[in-house]
């Protein structure tokens, strides 16, 4: 999985650089121009203020292997773990907010079928209602009798083109 950026309307894929914030929110590089090299910004996923340094930083998705052998070489394996868990819990957020996100659509989708079942209901309700009342009408056209008939079946047609 993907992290996506928690703007609601923008939701890209964070597959290279991104921005992640101390409460735990993740940006692409558009929506965090607002949040770079500035003091007290507000976060645009939940308004925490960001002031202080290490507030946002800038990770990169894939960081190259040279920095992965070297970066928490030489700290104390507590302070490792300290950081790895950390890093853990912001991912399970993350997973949790896209998950909240997924049943919400889902939810949306349920509700759009629901409403398009309701509409085809009514409209198939007025359609046996229309069947009915032009049934009825050529039952009465067809006892009147033969002349009638041809007449009121004109007059019908042509109504229905029109
Ligand atoms: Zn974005
Ligand atoms: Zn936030």
């Amino acid at each position: 999985m993907d992290l996506m950026c928690n703007v609601s309307t923008c939701r890209k894929s964070l597959t290279g650089a991104l921005w992640v914030t101390r409460c735990s929110h993740a940006f692409c590089e558009e929506h965090a121009r607002t949040l770079a090299h500035k003091q007290n910004v507000k976060c645009p996923a939940c308004s925490t203020v960001l002031g202080k340094r290490f507030d946002v930083i800038r990770q990169n998705s894939n960081p190259a292997e040279d920095f992965r052998a070297m970066v928490l070489v030489g700290l104390r394996p507590e302070i490792v773990l300290d950081m790895a868990m950390r890093a853990t819990s912001f991912w399970n957020y993350q997973v949790e907010l896209e998950l909240k996100f997924q049943s919400h659509s889902v939810k949306r989708s349920k509700e759009a079928v629901e409403k398009l079942k309701v509409n085809h209901a009514s409209m198939l309700r007025q359609l046996a209602n229309a069947k009915k009342t032009s049934d009825s009408m050529y039952i009465n056209i067809c006892v009147m009798g033969c002349g009638k008939h041809a007449f009121f079946l004109d007059y019908f047609s042509s109504n229905a083109r029109s």
